[in-house]
């Protein structure tokens, strides 16, 4: 039951000229009316931007993770499920293994710092420094623990908001531009982490 052989005995010269001529002749598909655009599920995520110089939400756990880590960071957690909120200020040791994590207790955001834990870089675990004041059970330690958890691995949660607060996570310098306050990074630092 052998098909018969097509015999195309062709030189390479009439095969592309062969082939040339489909190409012309081919007609093009029919293109369909461009249908009028579906709406998008979402634009690109943007922070919320609540006013410059004051703080934005994150809207992606990499920008959150990338500007945690940028050297001097100070950024709140949110719980909508407890509606807990805490501010913490996260600073690069100066061989860059380390991130001192330091939450705030008192009303005064520059200065009511207290020393929690320390992130070791090279596994990004999180663990309350021995010497904190601040308990293993304290719900400060615990929302930093819940949520670094997630950032660390870029895990999402309905229940976890981020936020900076102004301020450029890398030198701590007053953001303005668009661009830096979704990024929660200065034009110069955003380059350098
Ligand atoms: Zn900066």
């Amino acid at each position: 039951m052998n098909k018969p052989k097509k015999k195309e005995d062709l030189s390479l010269e009439e095969l592309f000229a062969r082939l040339d001529d489909m190409g012309v002749t081919t007609p093009e598909p029919k293109k369909e009316p461009t249908p009028a655009p579906k709406p998008q599920p979402k634009p690109a995520p943007v922070a919320e931007e609540v006013s410059p110089s004051k703080g934005a939400k994150f809207a992606e756990m990499e920008a959150a993770y990338v500007f945690m880590t940028a050297g001097k960071a100070t950024v709140t957690l949110v719980s909508l499920k407890t509606n807990d909120r805490f501010t913490y200020e996260l600073k690069v040791s100066d061989d860059e293994e380390r991130i001192y994590v330091a939450l705030m207790t008192g009303p005064d955001n520059n200065s009511s710092f207290q020393f929690l834990g320390t992130i070791f870089r090279d596994r990004d675990s999180y663990f309350r420094g021995k010497k904190s004041k601040i308990g293993e059970d304290a719900k400060g330690n615990r929302a930093f623990k819940w949520a670094w958890d997630h950032i660390a691995t870029r895990t999402p949660n309905v229940n976890l908001e981020i936020w900076h607060e102004g301020s450029c996570g890398r030198c701590g310098r007053k953001l303005t531009v668009p661009e830096s306050i979704a990024s929660g990074l200065g034009p110069e630092c955003a380059g350098r982490v």
